[in-house]
């Protein structure tokens, strides 16, 4: 299909990657014509999907997360992925303010700033076998509260 473009990244679930992807992902998305914001945005979601694989899905042990970007016309498309201990209850780990490591100072809001900054956020897990976190963007929708026409 013409209008789009895949990348995959496979690096070690070691927070100091966590800057190389977002970066990445950054730098992909610029073929897109995205705004400061909109890159800040996808950058946001990225850091907190990754930061999630490696402190919960693995709890720092290093093995690989996978990021995945497919573009099609000024849609992003974006799957974190890791194979992990998985999440028992996705549903409740996606309510705002649950965590299941409050001792190391997480508030919970992970999931909620990725639901914010995305059009679209899926989740799929499976205990013992890891989480695939799905985002969708569309660049260029601008994030007004009003258009001009209701001026
Ligand atoms: P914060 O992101 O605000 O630092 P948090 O990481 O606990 O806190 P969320 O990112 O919203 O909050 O995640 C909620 C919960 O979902 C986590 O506490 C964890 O139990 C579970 N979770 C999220 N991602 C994964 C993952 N990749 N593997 C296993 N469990 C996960
Ligand atoms: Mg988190």
């Amino acid at each position: 299909m013409e209008n789009t473009n895949e990348m995959q990244v496979i690096f070690d679930s070691r927070s100091s990657n966590e800057s190389f992807a977002r970066v990445t992902v950054a730098a992909f998305m610029t073929a897109l014509n995205p705004t400061v914001e909109e890159v800040s945005d996808v950058k946001t979601a990225v850091s907190e999907a990754v930061t999630n694989a490696i402190i919960h899905g693995y709890e720092n042990e290093v093995h690989s997360i996978s990021i995945r970007c497919r573009t099609e016309g000024k849609t992003l498309y974006l799957e974190v992925a890791d194979h992990g201990k998985g999440i028992e209850d996705v549903q409740q780990a996606m309510e705002p303010l649950f965590t299941t490591k409050p001792e190391l100072d997480r508030s919970g809001m992970g999931f909620s700033f990725m639901e914010a900054f995305m059009d679209r956020l899926e989740v799929e897990s499976e205990p013992g076998k890891g989480t695939v976190v799905r985002m969708e963007k569309t660049i260029g929708k601008g994030r007004r509260l009003w258009t001009t026409q209701s001026l």
